[in-house]
């Protein structure tokens, strides 16, 4: 609240955004007036009055205030002030800092960018599939895996649905899940988060061209629905909307050998085989200017699951997208191994115990089907689509290396 010429400008907030209300001396009982006076910040009020149209305001409307009822007077010395506050002492006060414009603008956008796809999902006749948390068996090796103390085995926090969702295709065709997945990232980076949300989908009777179809589509669906109601929003956080319009679908595809060479044009020593990590990933974006697609990893960069390339087996038939501007890998996925025997040995070469994997091989074993999948990374996708500088802020409460609190 600012006061000035007998006029008291407050700005109140609710769930759909912040509006200005103007209490004008005379209009309003004298003792409401003087009371008002001592309002704290974030103080919860109930405002009775006029809206009306008023260019100087933000947002171009303002409430006339009538009445004024203050539920509750909140504390003097409110945490987070105008002035500049560092990282840390936004993700400590984060209870707090969601309550920003900025974090209410940016968990707007992610809460329509979700609806959206669940939108183009019922449109399209996915069933929402959930697969268990806690499991036994690890999805993209070992590394990243969260032990959990299980009574008394040990069991872990789970890194992706899919393996469940390759069960669960048989009993319910095209499925799709929003779901958190855990992975103990051991590196600091802008876009690791060690709990992300995971929007994952599998479909039998697919190859990898039409997983990669699926994605297409589902992505134009979604930045046109965010490009006609959430632009406002957008020009907040400093994206311009007609971006998503000049970066909807159809995608460039490329290889991974082409994706090497492009390495080496570069200047970069990249050897075949290598993986692809984020520093390429930049490198690599700077060549596009809309998301595009690098298939065909070799076997060793991908998990046991993909499938060879049956014209070239050294390559899976596997897709990764990649988002301009520098932000890298939003989706990852491809086609899986349909056939138990070339399942079995994949498993083998990768050192893992196939015993381990025993249920999941018994699905190639009972009415296997060509299918594929694909992973998407929301708070990835929240990040590129929002232009922001880390990932933590496209989670209400980031889970980082560092940080589990609040
Ligand atoms: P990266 O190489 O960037 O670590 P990945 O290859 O491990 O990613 P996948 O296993 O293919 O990723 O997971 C599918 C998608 O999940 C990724 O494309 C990405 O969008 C998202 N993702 C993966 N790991 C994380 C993470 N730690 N935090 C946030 N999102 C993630
Ligand atoms: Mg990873």
């Amino acid at each position: 609240m600012r006061s000035s010429g007998g006029i008291h400008f407050l700005i109140v907030r609710d769930g759909t955004g912040i509006i200005q209300c103007t209490m004008k001396r005379g209009t309003v009982d004298d003792a409401l007036f003087e009371k008002t006076k001592d309002l704290t910040l974030e103080s919860s009020i109930e405002v009775i009055g006029k809206v009306v149209e008023d260019k100087r305001a933000p947002g171009g409307y303002e409430i006339r205030v009538e009445d004024l009822k203050v539920f509750h007077r909140a504390e003097e010395g409110y945490p987070i002030a105008k002035k500049y506050h560092g990282p840390d002492f936004l993700l400590d006060n984060r209870h707090l800092w969601i309550r920003s414009q900025k974090m209410q603008t940016i968990l707007h956008v992610r809460a329509k960018f979700l609806e959206a796809a669940r939108e183009w999902f019922k449109m399209n006749g996915y069933t929402e599939f959930h697969s268990p948390t806690i499991i036994t068996a690890a999805c993209e090796g070992g590394a990243t895996l969260f032990p959990v103390k299980y009574f008394d085995r040990e069991a872990y926090l789970t890194q992706s649905w899919q393996l469940y969702a390759e069960a669960a295709i048989a009993s319910l065709g095209k499925i799709y899940t929003v779901a958190p997945s855990f992975r103990a990232e051991k590196s600091r980076t802008r876009r690791h988060l060690t709990e992300y949300w995971h929007l994952e989908v599998e479909v039998p009777w697919c190859d990898l061209n039409c997983i990669m179809k699926i994605q297409e589509e589902l992505l134009a669906y979604v930045l046109d629905v965010l490009y006609d109601e959430m632009s406002r929003e957008l020009t907040y956080l400093g994206r311009e909307p007609d971006d998503l319009r000049r970066m909807k679908p159809p995608y460039e595809r490329i290889t991974y050998d082409m994706a090497v060479e492009i390495l080496n044009e570069e200047g970069i020593r990249f050897n075949w085989g290598d993986d692809i990590t984020w520093t390429h990933e930049k490198i690599l974006t700077k060549r596009f200017d809309k998301p595009f697609f690098i298939t065909h990893f070799p076997k060793g960069v991908k998990a046991f699951y993909h499938k060879p390339d049956p014209k070239r087996p050294e390559v899976t038939l596997s897709a990764d997208l990649l988002a301009p501007e520098g932000y890298g890998e939003i989706t990852g996925g491809g086609q899986r191994i349909d056939d138990a025997e070339e399942l079995i040995r994949r498993i083998k070469e990768e050192n893992l115990n196939p015993e381990d994997y025993k249920w999941y091989i018994d699905l190639r074993r009972y009415g296997s089907v060509p299918h594929s999948g694909f992973g998407l990374g929301v708070e990835r996708v929240i990040a590129w689509i929002c232009k922001l500088d880390h990932i933590r802020d496209a989670i209400a409460f980031p889970r980082l290396i560092n940080r589990v609190y609040p």
